[in-house]
């Protein structure tokens, strides 16, 4: 089962598994899964945590949220 990483129209970097259909949004949108333009997939649920991490940090940048000493 492979995870697909797509975005709310909140700008929100969002993942679930690829078989799911609909997703809730933390802004309280629900998003029909299978209509959003997939950004990524990934293998396992630690790869797209990854990947949407690294999504939202190029979106808002990293450093709002933590600092590079805390890696
Ligand atoms: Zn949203």
């Amino acid at each position: 089962m492979a995870y697909i990483i797509y975005r709310c129209d909140c700008g929100r970097v969002l993942y679930s598994k690829e078989d799911t259909k609909t997703k809730k949004c933390p802004c309280g949108k629900t998003l029909n899964v299978k209509k959003r333009r997939i950004l990524k997939t990934a293998e396992t649920a630690r790869q797209a945590t990854m990947a949407v991490q690294d999504m939202q940090e190029e979106i808002y940048g990293g450093s709002i949220f933590r600092t590079a000493d805390q890696l």
